[in-house]
């Protein structure tokens, strides 16, 4: 749609170049949800597309994603072979509730900003333990892991002028063994619950609770629980008030769910450790 009281477009192509921040802006990614509804509080725009950030950086240290990389630039990303959790990126990148036209054109980086709870590059990013990079407009910057960047459904550690530059992933993540399920209410809903188990070398395993609650929730364990300490972790670690409610489903479904969900994950990632 028009955003009719948007008076300004700014274009920057470096750092040096973003203008200090005023009542009124707002950061321009995919612009996939800004431009879905009225935004009359807006009167200018920072579009971040001439910053031209390389999208994915594969190194040593893992994956660096940039805030502007799109879904489809990352679904479409040609993974090392010993990754064993590169299959989470598919299954995330698919996770979204979106046309093609979306999926194309909505960003990384503009999904975690979002914060909403059914955020499926949050759900991928927080299960690989990646850590954002925030520049700040005194032009220092912070570092923060995606789990504490989300406190709440649209709701961040994002102060007026942060800008989200990249999320960086770890490779000892990328190397875990991973297992995925996603449930929605309806055929083509939005996620209920999202849930994400990987497993290190070490055999620990690490659960990681997403869509079905307000932010997202690790639960670790040094060794893979059995069903009923899975489920006992999950009823103390998650209260019955962080669970999420929307059109999308009603907590006591999104928690029915969450513990049917993570007990299949616990099973896929326990049998696949068998010989
Ligand atoms: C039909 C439809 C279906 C959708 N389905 C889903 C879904 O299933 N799940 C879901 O989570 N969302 C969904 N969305 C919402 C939205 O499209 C996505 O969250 C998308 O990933 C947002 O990315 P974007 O690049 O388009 O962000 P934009 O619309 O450009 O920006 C979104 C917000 O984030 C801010 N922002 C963007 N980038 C940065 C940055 N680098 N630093 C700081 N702030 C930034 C913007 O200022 C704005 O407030 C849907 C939207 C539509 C229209």
């Amino acid at each position: 749609m028009d955003l009719n009281t948007i008076t300004a477009v700014i274009r920057p192509r470096s750092r040096a170049e973003l203008p200090r921040w005023q009542e009124g802006d707002a950061w321009l990614a995919g612009g996939t949800w800004l431009f879905s509804e009225p935004q009359v509080h807006l009167s200018r725009l920072i579009d971040l597309t001439d910053l031209r950030w390389p999208p994915l950086t594969i190194s040593e240290a893992g994956l660096s994603i940039s805030a502007t990389c799109t879904v489809a630039a990352l679904d479409a990303l040609a993974c090392p072979s010993d990754w064993l959790a590169a299959p989470l990126i598919n299954q995330c990148c698919r996770a979204f509730l979106a046309s093609f036209k979306i999926w194309k054109t909505a960003t990384v980086g503009g999904n975690l900003c979002m914060a909403l709870p059914a955020g499926p590059m949050i759900s991928l990013l927080a299960a690989l333990d990646g850590v954002c990079t925030i520049w700040k407009s005194d032009g220092s910057e912070r570092m923060i892991k995606v789990d504490d960047f989300i406190t709440g459904p649209q709701r961040t550690t994002l102060t007026p002028g942060d800008l989200l530059r990249q999320i960086d992933v770890p490779r000892a993540a990328l190397k875990r063994r991973a297992a995925f399920r996603q449930v929605s209410l309806t055929a083509v809903g939005r996620s209920g619950a999202l849930v994400i188990g990987t497993r290190g070398h070490d055999n620990d395993l690490t659960l990681t609770v997403t869509a079905s609650t307000k932010r997202p929730i690790q639960l670790r364990f040094a060794a893979p629980p059995d069903s009923d300490e899975l489920r006992d972790a999950i009823l103390r670690d998650v209260p019955d008030g962080l669970y999420h409610d929307d059109i999308h489903g009603k907590p006591a479904w999104r928690q029915a769910m969450t513990l049917r969900l993570a007990e299949q994950v616990r099973g896929e990632l326990v049998d696949q450790a068998r010989p």
